[in-house]
């Protein structure tokens, strides 16, 4: 079987940069969030170049107006996508691409190529805590039949443990709720390692080791990507997945 997300032509699996767009102020990128500053006009036209290059239609584009919650929804042809407001969605529907929107909280593309499934996760430190991913993976096992064995799954770009800085009282909740291995202490800072509290919570559910592909690079360190935590009014980029027909 092909592990691999990105290269599978079944799907469609892809994570934007801040590059590609049409360049004009405030963020001369391709930035695709309307709530973030940009003209709606001018984030439409950035969703439209992305549509284009990936050649799915803009109008079965499902996005998620995220709320930092544990929320997944199922999506069908029919639904009403200007009211998805969650941080997850999965379908096993054709030609809807799901997208999440991020700017160092973790965008997480899955994919059940034996029921044919597909969801899109926004996991932040919020969500993380609230085990966001773990909630994907038992609605597409009700949904879909989906065995976890099955389950191929990236973590995109997204802020690490270089720069993840959080106050004392938060590293205690981590540590208490969670455990010590997830904060980092340096000089008396604590830095929060979000990508291994989700990859444990992903074994936890039994997805395989070597079908979890997780990104390195940082989104603060890195200025290909939109950081909130290195410019705060910023756009964001996205993670994009779509059973093809
Ligand atoms: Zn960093």
């Amino acid at each position: 079987m092909n592990r691999n997300l990105f290269n599978n032509p079944q799907i469609l699996a892809v994570f934007t940069n801040k590059f590609g767009g049409i360049s004009h102020p405030p963020y001369n990128s391709l930035n695709i969030a309307t709530h973030v500053g940009d003209k709606n006009e001018d984030v439409l036209k950035n969703r439209k170049i992305l549509a284009k290059k990936l050649n799915f239609k803009i109008e079965n584009l499902a996005t998620m107006e995220q709320v930092h919650q544990n929320n997944i929804e199922v999506i069908v042809p029919q639904t009403d996508r200007k009211i998805l407001r969650c941080d997850g969605i999965i379908t096993n529907a054709k030609n809807i691409p799901l997208m999440v929107m991020v700017a160092d909280c973790i965008p997480i593309l899955l994919y059940d190529p034996v029921t044919m499934a597909i969801g899109a996760v926004h996991a932040g430190r919020n969500g993380t805590f609230l085990k966001i991913i773990q909630k994907a993976i038992l609605k597409m096992q009700s949904e879909f039949k989906s065995n976890p064995k099955d389950i191929l799954i990236s973590l995109g770009t997204a802020i690490n443990r270089c720069c993840y800085e959080i106050d004392e009282s938060l590293a205690n909740i981590t540590i208490k709720n969670f455990g010590k291995k997830y904060i980092e202490i340096r000089e008396k800072k604590y830095y929060l390692n979000l990508q291994l509290l989700n990859l444990d919570q992903l074994l936890e559910m039994k997805i395989q080791k070597e079908n979890i592909q997780i990104d390195q690079k940082c989104s603060c360190c890195d200025t290909n990507y939109f950081s909130y935590r290195r410019e705060k009014n910023t756009g964001r980029f996205a993670g994009i997945i779509m059973i093809r027909n």
